[in-house]
């Protein structure tokens, strides 16, 4: 039989369409190996005491770039013509004063890719990150996502999400700080028709299915949130807790580490809220770990309890705040957030 003909009745996906998102994780994911390597590398070799004193950025500003240029390379070589929507861009990176940055940006990229690097070729890989977030398909990558866990010596991730039709079928994060097994770092896979699972970061194993947790009530719900609290509304947070009888501590991390841990249910909430009005979430802060939360079996929606919009370019436009929790609290959630930012 043809096999562009077969069609899998449940899922109504062809077996072309299978084997086409076979090929996109496993490029998505060495993509996003190398680029965790980069990045492993640079906090262990680059973020010291002393950065950290004097609040220094430039070892984040290093990686990020690294890290893209390494995913668009990788993307490019395996998925050719693939579009990238990354959160970098090299103008910065090609002017005269930073001579020396390059240098250090192309020095980590040779590492990391095949045939080693040079200017050119790694400026044209993080511009390959520019492509506009409109079509039918496109990637979505957040080179570091996280980057004041990142200085800190804390949690960070890099997040690769695959947008087709204005929809997220496919979320990829590394997550190089949370462990997983006996190694350190764990990498998250999930999306449409792609059941969720967690792989160690560092080798090729066969990763283990993931499923968010099924707290007895969601008083007994864990919630998590971010670290900076210009990022989310802790007051607020504090306040939708005690709604909801919920009197463990939050867990606080950076980076979409933080649905990475409801996927594998270590929490069962994420609460991201608003700090100002005018904020527009990013799509690559969110594309990932939405894919690998819902397919673990949770839920997303913002903090209206309106589905993520992919569809408005860039940002979401449509949206404001997040709310991810392991789906059956879903709407007890909501009604809590709704009665808080009310009041
Ligand atoms: P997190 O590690 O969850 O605190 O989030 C990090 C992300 O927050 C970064 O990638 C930024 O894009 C995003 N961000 C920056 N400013 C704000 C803000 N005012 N509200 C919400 N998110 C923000
Ligand atoms: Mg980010």
């Amino acid at each position: 039989m043809d096999p562009v003909r077969r069609v899998d009745w449940r899922t109504r996906a062809t077996e072309v369409d299978l084997a086409n998102r076979e090929a996109d994780i496993q490029a998505g994911v060495e993509a996003v190996r190398a680029a965790a390597r980069i990045c492993v590398d640079v906090q262990r070799t680059l973020v010291t005491s002393d950065t950290l004193e004097k609040k220094d950025k430039s070892p984040v500003t290093v990686a990020d770039f690294a890290s893209q240029a390494v995913v668009c390379t990788h993307l490019a070589g395996a998925l050719p013509g693939d579009r990238v929507v990354g959160e970098e861009d090299a103008a910065e990176l090609r002017s005269e004063e930073n001579a020396a940055l390059r240098a250090a940006v192309v020095e980590r990229v040779s590492s990391q890719i095949e045939g080693g690097a040079t200017e050119a070729r790694v400026l044209d890989a993080i511009d390959l990150g520019g492509a506009p977030a409109q079509g039918d398909r496109y990637w979505t990558l957040d080179p570091i996502d996280g980057t004041k866990g990142f200085l800190r010596g804390e949690q960070y991730a890099v997040a690769l999400g695959l947008i087709e039709n204005g929809e997220v079928v496919l979320g990829i994060l590394g997550c190089p700080n949370l462990g997983q097994g006996d190694g350190l770092g764990a990498l998250f896979v999930g999306g449409r028709e792609v059941p969720a699972r967690v792989f160690a970061l560092a080798d090729d194993d066969q990763g283990v299915p993931i499923r968010v947790a099924a707290p007895a009530s969601v008083a007994a719900a864990r919630f998590c949130e971010s670290v900076e609290s210009g990022h989310s509304d802790q007051s607020q947070s504090q306040e939708i807790a005690r709604r909801l009888g919920i009197t463990t501590e939050p867990y606080r991390i950076d980076s979409q580490c933080k649905y990475a841990a409801v996927s594998r249910g270590d929490a069962s909430i994420y609460l991201r809220l608003p700090t100002r009005k005018d904020y527009r979430e990013k799509i690559w802060d969110h594309a990932a770990g939405k894919a690998v939360v819902e397919a673990a079996g949770g839920r997303v929606t913002d903090v209206d309890g309106r589905d993520l919009d992919f569809t408005t370019g860039r940002t979401l436009e449509r949206n404001r705040g997040i709310i991810a929790t392991s789906g059956a609290i879903h709407d007890a959630v909501l009604d809590a957030v709704r009665a808080t930012l009310a009041s």
